[in-house]
């Protein structure tokens, strides 16, 4: 009988510095372009999935969500916070770390810091939606609310989608210096706006990631043109919104998960019934997205747990055979099965 656990019990764990080593290894669009893809997989098999909207610890400064699924032969969850106080405290608003488990012997798999793939992952789903629901040819994107998120979502629609340009803005402009520094070098045209009404001019996709625990009007009715694209995507608990209801109103909304959506996206604002398209209908070619040059399409993007196993899958495959992450002694596993008792005894 040996004190330590079997090698099957050994979890692979991806650090923060592991995670940063993985995705400069494969290149942070490739790796966008990569999960945008896996998420597009998941998606097309969305009747395979156990679904439930992410279960919500809220206090009145933030969120602790879980966010579980399977697909029958895998199980993720991701643990992830939302703290729009914390930036003025030097703390991250949106922290997430997850774990992906063989449904068969419920043992986990995968083990990792979820923070920077959350970011990765979220910059991916917008892309997919872009993808399938701008207006052809559009290159040009506004970003609204420049933290942390931002420079990855402007990554991922040059990456998905070809977008060339994109129109910063920011209520603190340090955060908007910040996101076109990151951003230089990488390829993209980059415009720093002093108001939202000068970011939206001459954009096709307007993205929204401000953070803010309060139904805010980062967008007004009179700011989107005909034909635009928005993916709002930082209105994601209940009472946390950014557009203002007319825009929903005038807009042909997407959804991922409408359980989850109507609690926590734009569409809290509607009527329970307002009509969505759900966005896997849309990928799996069941339901046409677009369905004219004027029209205003909105990804009403809260984060749904099948992006984050899309995302765990991702890194499970891509870690084998590295030196990426280490093992973790995470699972007591005595090697006579009903002796936990004895292998705790025998390690005194
Ligand atoms: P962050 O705190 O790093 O950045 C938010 C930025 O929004 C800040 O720079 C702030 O100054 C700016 N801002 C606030 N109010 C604004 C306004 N009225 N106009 C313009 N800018 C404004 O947060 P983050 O990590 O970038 O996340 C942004 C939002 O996205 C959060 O609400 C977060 O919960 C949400 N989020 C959603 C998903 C998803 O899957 N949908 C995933 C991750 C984060």
């Amino acid at each position: 009988m040996s004190l330590k656990a079997s090698p099957r019990a050994m979890v692979p764990f991806v650090s923060v510095d592991n995670m940063m080593r993985l995705v400069h290894r494969i290149g942070i669009e490739t790796f966008i372009a990569d999960l945008a893809q896996a998420i597009e997989e998941d998606f097309a098999k969305w009747d395979q999935f156990d679904k439930t909207p992410r279960v919500g610890s809220h206090s009145d400064v933030g969120v602790i969500e879980l966010m579980p699924t399977s697909d029958g032969v895998l199980y993720g969850f991701k643990y992830v916070n939302g703290h729009p106080k914390n930036m003025g405290e030097g703390l991250q608003t949106v922290t997430a770390f997850g774990v992906l488990s063989d449904v068969y012997s419920g043992y986990p798999q995968l083990f990792t810091e979820m923070t920077l793939l959350t970011a990765l992952r979220t910059a991916a789903m917008s892309a997919v939606a872009t993808k399938h629901l701008a207006a052809p040819g559009a290159d040009t994107m506004a970003m609204i609310g420049n933290g942390a998120q931002s420079e990855f979502q402007c990554l991922a629609v040059k990456a998905v989608c070809g977008v060339q340009t994109v129109r910063l803005y920011d209520i603190d402009p340090a955060a908007t210096e910040k996101c076109a520094r990151n951003l230089a070098g990488l390829g993209l045209n980059i415009i720093t706006c002093t108001s939202p009404e000068q970011a939206v001019e001459g954009a096709q996709i307007i993205t929204t990631a401000t953070a803010d625990k309060d139904m805010q009007t980062i967008l007004t009715d009179n700011m989107v043109g005909a034909g635009v694209h928005i993916n709002a995507i930082g209105g994601d608990c209940p009472g946390k919104t950014e557009l203002h209801r007319d825009i929903v109103a005038r807009a042909s909304v997407f959804v991922e998960y409408p359980p989850q959506t109507r609690i926590e996206g734009e569409i809290q604002q509607m009527a329970p019934d307002h009509p969505v398209t759900e966005l896997w209908q849309v990928i799996t070619g069941q339901t046409k997205g677009r369905k004219s040059p004027d029209e205003v399409t909105l990804f009403d993007g809260v984060g749904f747990a099948i992006e984050d196993f899309s995302a765990l899958r991702y890194v499970h495959q891509r870690i084998k055979d590295t030196p990426y992450y280490i093992d973790l002694d995470l699972i007591a596993d005595p090697d006579d099965p009903r002796d936990l008792f004895g292998m705790l005894k025998r390690a005194k």
